[in-house]
């Protein structure tokens, strides 16, 4: 069997959401990785990355979002 996509790695990959909005709130989600809840407000940037868990913020229809090919 070929399942190499599906191996988890021994530390948790930063998490990429893709928002509607430019300003957005983190709390970390939940798990080890939860901290304080703290709003981002992206600016003129699409893209933003929360400074307690580096989770990825990525603007749907922006420049960094890998979908918007319509
Ligand atoms: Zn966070």
């Amino acid at each position: 069997m070929c399942n190499l996509m599906s191996q988890t790695p021994s530390f948790e990959q930063p998490e990429t959401v893709f928002v509607d909005d430019h300003k957005v709130s983190c709390d970390g989600g939940n798990g080890a990785l939860g901290h304080p809840l703290v709003w981002y407000e992206m600016g003129k940037d699409d893209v933003i990355e929360c400074k307690y868990c580096d989770r990825r913020f990525v603007r749907k229809g922006g420049a960094h979002d890998p979908d918007d090919e319509q």
